[in-house]
């Protein structure tokens, strides 16, 4: 038979076969709030009369402005499920980008948690006329907004009927909306349908069956509010796994208490927030009871940061991906023939950014579009092509006629290696790499060994204009608290894996480096503020 892949089957399913299942979230309104799966579905079909009561029809734009929480997650079911398209919206973009998104996307409802309601009100004037906005919370915590005719979440689902008759769809109808930062240009939206959704869903949660099981609990650091927190919503009702959510903390002391508190086994995150949490499981020299697994992706962690952890006894899994692709590509769980290498051999393969997923195919290609081979040494552009892949961006012609090759494949704007094993390697987004002397040197590479050298927290490799050269790399590095990071002992740690005319030529400590709205290092941001920077040689 063909059966529709629908996404609001998979909370119908984990009400019922995992109705112990929970979701525990760190309110905004600062206490812990917890609910099975069973309560959730009742409060989502809720939520969906709540949709229709306000007009919402199939298609229609509804967009979530909010941190990681239970409305959050029940927003992703009862939207998409009752047809129309969920649209989170990152509270980090400017306020610019923000005016740009809703206006593009012509959302008819806005979802807001408190905390972002003067983000919102600030630019009330410049969203559609016809927009309105809920604020997520009950009635005693509503703030004072000066949106016009606010309505309140809590109040919307009281009173409606605990069962809703989920429509079935066409699989391919579209059910999420998320816009990439933009760094150049507008925004651009990718669409999720239903199947592409489901499918990431089942393809990410079967790779890690240790920790992916009822009972077992998932903490997603990576937000609802960006490519839907990397499947988690979707993944962990599927196969049982209770949810823990955030909220707004996620300095590392928080992490660690919730992690503890709740006994979480596996948690997902870009590097940044990693660092943070390492650095309070070093000043209290232990880890949160329980912790197993960490994901981290979306920017390339640090081997030091990666090391730190395993050493600890927390399996580090390390994946690529992105806002187009749903967003994960790749998984670094180690095959069984690298498992009883040594510890260091297991790193090596651990920096890399993993192999494939079941469902996504990778190739490499030259200037040309000609496939350079899986050798691990011919690098190139990476395209990919998979059933949760996007074909192009949501009403936007000019771009989605630039998204696939030839082949129907989907550029991803890195340079990578793939090895004979199938490890991929990203070596640099294609704008971020340094051409020096017309050959290549990766930052990711550099800033890699960097952070292995004593007294540095945080760094960036950025290109510098070369009169001879064209470009040189310079090291931007923020200090660890009292140190004072020396650029001969960087260059000594680098030697032995680099060519002397790939060092950085220079190394400027920042007391920190700019962050993009998903949370990694903006160079974008870097190359300008250094955009007058003389280096060394030239002064
Ligand atoms: P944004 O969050 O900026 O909107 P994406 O999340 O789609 O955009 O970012 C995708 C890009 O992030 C990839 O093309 C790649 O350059 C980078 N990236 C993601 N994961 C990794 C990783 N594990 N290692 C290195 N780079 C990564």
């Amino acid at each position: 038979m063909h059966r529709p892949l629908m996404i609001a089957d998979i909370l119908t399913y984990a009400a019922e076969a995992y109705p112990k299942g929970r979701i525990v979230s760190a309110r905004t309104e600062g206490d812990i709030h917890e609910q099975t799966y069973p309560q959730t579905l009742a409060r989502v079909s809720q939520l969906a009369h709540a949709l229709a009561g306000l007009d919402i029809q199939p298609g229609d734009r509804v967009a979530t402005l909010a941190w990681n929480g239970y409305r959050h997650f029940e927003l992703y079911y009862a939207i998409s499920g009752s047809g129309a398209v969920c649209h989170t919206i990152n509270p980090r973009l400017s306020p610019e980008q923000l005016v740009y998104i809703v206006n593009h996307a012509a959302d008819r409802l806005l979802f807001v948690d408190t905390t972002f309601v003067p983000l919102i009100a600030a630019i009330a004037d410049k969203l559609p006329r016809d927009l309105r906005f809920v604020v997520m919370t009950d009635r005693a915590h509503m703030p004072d907004t000066g949106l016009p005719g606010v309505l309140c979440y809590e109040e919307l689902l009281d009173g409606q009927p605990e069962s809703y008759d989920w429509p079935e769809m066409d699989e391919n109808t579209a059910a999420g909306l998320c816009y990439t930062s933009g760094t150049t240009g507008n925004p651009k939206g990718t669409l999720y349908s239903h199947r592409s959704t489901v499918l990431h869903a089942l393809t990410t949660g079967m790779l890690h069956p240790g920790t992916f099981h009822e009972g077992s609990r998932v903490l997603p650091v990576v937000p609802l509010f960006h490519v839907n927190a990397w499947g988690i919503p979707y993944s962990a009702p599927m196969f049982g796994v209770d949810i823990v959510f955030p909220g707004g903390r996620l300095d590392g002391d928080s992490l660690f208490d919730l992690l503890e508190r709740e006994k979480v086994v596996s948690a997902w995150g870009v590097p940044t927030v990693w660092l943070g949490l390492l650095a309070t499981i070093k000043a209290r020299g232990r880890l949160p009871e329980g912790f197993q697994e960490m994901i981290v992706g979306g920017s390339a962690p640090a081997r030091s940061m990666i090391e730190a952890f395993e050493d600890m006894g927390v399996t580090v899994c390390h994946a690529w991906g992105m806002t187009e692709m749903s967003p994960v590509g790749t998984h670094g769980n180690l095959p069984i023939w690298a498992r009883d290498l040594p510890r260091d051999k297991k790193i090596d393969l651990k920096v890399r950014q993993g192999r494939r997923l079941y469902g996504v195919d990778l190739k490499i290609v030259d200037d040309e579009g000609r496939r350079l081979p899986h050798d691990g040494k011919a690098a190139g552009e990476l395209y990919v092509r998979g059933n949760a892949v996007a074909t192009g961006y949501f009403n936007d012609p000019a771009a989605s006629a630039k998204a696939l090759d030839r082949e129907g494949w989907f550029g991803t704007g890195d340079i990578a290696t793939i090895d004979p094993d199938g490890f991929l390697t990203i070596q640099d987004r294609s704008k971020d790499l340094i051409k020096s002397g017309g050959e290549w040197i990766s930052s990711i590479d550099l800033e890699n060994a960097a952070m292995a050298a004593p007294g540095i927290a945080a760094c960036a490799v950025i290109a510098v204009p070369h009169p001879k050269w064209d470009e040189r790399p310079l090291l931007v590095a923020v200090p660890e608290e009292g140190a004072t990071p020396d650029l001969a002992e960087v260059h000594k740690l680098m030697e032995g894996h680099f060519a002397k005319w790939q060092l950085p030529d220079d190394m400027v400590l920042v007391e920190s480096l700019p962050l993009t709205a998903t949370g990694k290092v903006s160079k974008l941001t870097l190359r300008k503020m250094f955009e007058d920077y003389t280096l060394p040689d030239l002064r």
